[in-house]
């Protein structure tokens, strides 16, 4: 099973999917790379303040917008946040020393990875996040053997 799907219609089960999802990367995996796709609004970050929260971080969750990435030192692992949307070139990504933080201890959240093509890793995960009526269809595609593994992890239900 590589895929998994969800519709979660408010944002407080959409943190606790995310939190699930942080548990089963921190239960099974050192490091990890997760892209997510979806519009702006779609709930990106909300999911990503649930697998920030699996990892100890139980502050809020400031989008990276203008500084492209921020860094969570937990005790267990490093959580590194990127959004790439004002991202304007691949590139820049070299400058940012984007390699460095893909190493095996960190887990990489990456929203609008498209921005950075060519510049990024492949991804365990792909997770699509789009807006459909009062909630949202969050879509998981494992990328590697790790990803499939951790897909395989997850709870059940949610
Ligand atoms: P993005 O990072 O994709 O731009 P955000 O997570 O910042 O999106 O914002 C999403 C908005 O949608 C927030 O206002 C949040 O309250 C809301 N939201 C998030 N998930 C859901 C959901 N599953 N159902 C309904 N509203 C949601
Ligand atoms: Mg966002």
């Amino acid at each position: 099973m590589n895929k998994r799907e969800w519709f979660i219609d408010n944002e407080e089960d959409m943190v606790a999917l995310g939190e699930s999802l942080g548990a089963a990367l921190a239960a099974h995996s050192d490091a990890a790379i997760l892209f997510m796709e979806g519009d702006l609004g779609a709930g990106k970050t909300t999911l990503s303040r649930g697998i920030l929260r699996a990892f100890g971080h139980t502050g809020s969750v400031k989008s990276p917008t203008y500084t492209l990435v921020e860094a969570y030192e937990l005790p267990d692992r490093h959580v590194y946040h990127f959004d790439l949307y004002r991202l304007g070139d691949p590139e820049e990504l070299e400058y940012l020393g984007i390699r460095d933080y893909f190493d095996d201890r960190s887990i990489s959240v990456i929203e609008w990875p498209a921005r950075g093509a060519g510049y990024l890793p492949q991804p365990d995960w792909y997770l699509y996040v789009c807006v459909e009526g009062v909630g949202r269809r969050i879509r998981i595609e494992a990328q590697t053997a790790k990803g499939q593994l951790l897909l395989q992890n997850l709870p059940a239900k949610k």
